[in-house]
């Protein structure tokens, strides 16, 4: 497996991680910020009410605009991402639709790929569909086709890498180019890589958003989404759709991904280290008919993920001969690996799309964003990586 150019061992990301955001308090000298459990804040008087109501850059006001819990969680993502400004919300989703409200207005273009996430391609198909934005499921993966489908009134050229189901990778410089050509926001939804392991803004893109759900959490007990761009750019998403349509991230959370982002490199080492292993064994498997894992040359994103990539990540999809029927044996046989559709959590997580999320989705629809009757995914957690591969192997040996 060919190493990364840059496979992060000089950064100091991890310094960042644990010593930005204003993460201790200063009244005790406790070496954690409290958690700010407060629905609103109490005014010096009338007209420090009236500042802060107006500007949350002067003070708290409402935990709908603004809390103190949720300003750690934003410093430490803007450091880590080196973006101006970062803003928390409820969910991953409550991020990208927070985003999409703001950006978009009626006869818009937007163009996205056509395995955009799930909620993703909803809220533009349908919801925004409905205010007159009209998007271009296309392969963003192919460059000149992403310029191709550039219209007089395209707005925003949003991808995923990498992306389900096929952990494809897509040219973030060469989106970010394109934008910047065209005049057109960019905007990466990089939950599967982390800000560990890419810094897609530093390649040129104008916003990052992650579901902080999965890596950032990384234990499956908290639900939140980010995004980090510029200050002029959060400061109005802060207003338009956080502080007026209310996708919140509550305090609790908020210290939980501040927290979760101290161990995020250690984590993402181990997630990594074992996917390679564990991609290398499905490489060698029999009953295996194709893996689709960004560190092995013979995914097509490789070299790119070699480039703007610091470690291949920890998800990994392949293809089981047999497949439908064989798919949903595999579910059946596994002991260790957990039945579910997250990712990025210390368990190994496991699950069939043509038979869980996506049976209800037309076989023809399915096949065309990648979603063979066979394809099995896994997002390797932090279990030593011989038990995972003894249970897998176990599992593939009942086809
Ligand atoms: C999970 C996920 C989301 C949505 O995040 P939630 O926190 O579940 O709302 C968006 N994009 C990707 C790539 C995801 O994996």
């Amino acid at each position: 497996m060919k190493e990364p150019e840059n496979n992060g061992e000089d950064g100091d990301f991890a310094t960042r991680g644990i010593h930005s955001g204003e993460n201790t308090c200063s009244r005790t000298g406790a070496l954690k910020a409290p958690v700010y459990y407060a629905s609103s804040f109490e005014f010096e008087g009338v007209e420090d009410g009236a500042q802060k109501c107006e500007d949350f850059h002067a003070g708290y006001c409402y935990t709908r605009q603004s809390n103190p819990s949720q300003t750690v969680f934003e410093g430490k993502i803007a450091e880590l991402e080196e973006a101006e400004a970062a803003l928390a919300f409820a969910t991953g989703t409550g991020a990208v639709s927070g985003l999409l409200l703001h950006h978009l207005t009626p006869g818009d273009h937007v163009i996205a790929d056509k395995t955009t996430y799930s909620s993703t391609h909803y809220v533009l198909e349908n919801l925004l569909g409905k205010f007159g934005v009209n998007t271009s499921f296309i392969d963003t993966g192919d460059l000149e086709k992403v310029e191709e489908a550039i219209r007089e009134e395209t707005e925003l050229i949003y991808i995923e890498s990498p992306a389900n189901p096929t952990i494809k990778i897509i040219d973030i410089e060469g989106i970010a180019d394109l934008g910047r050509k065209h005049s057109i926001l960019t905007a990466i939804d990089s939950t599967f890589a982390t800000p560990y392991l890419q810094s897609p803004l530093n390649l040129g893109m104008d916003v990052v958003i992650h579901s902080a759900t999965k890596y950032i959490g990384g234990h499956s007990d908290a639900m939140g989404g980010v995004l980090a761009g510029s200050q002029k750019m959060m400061d109005n998403i802060r207003h338009d759709t956080l502080k007026n349509i209310g996708a919140v991230i509550s305090p609790r959370n908020a210290y939980i991904f501040s927290r979760g982002l101290e161990t995020l490199e250690v984590r993402m080492k181990k997630h990594c280290r074992s996917a390679r292993k564990i991609a290398g064994f499905f490489k060698e498997h029999e009953k295996i008919k194709n893996v689709n894992y960004p560190g092995l040359e013979s995914h097509p994103g490789h070299e790119n993920a070699r480039k703007q990539m610091t470690d291949y990540g920890g998800m990994i999809s392949f293809e089981v001969k047999g497949g439908l029927e064989a798919g949903k044996k595999v579910m059946e046989n596994v002991e260790l690996c957990t039945l579910a559709v997250d990712l990025g959590h210390v368990k190994t997580l496991i699950e069939h799309p043509a038979s869980m999320t996506h049976w209800y989705v037309d076989r023809e629809q399915r096949l065309e964003s990648g979603i063979t009757d066979g394809l099995v995914r896994i997002s390797i957690g932090l279990e030593d990586a011989e038990n995972i591969r003894e249970d897998l192997e176990q599992a593939l040996a009942s086809l």
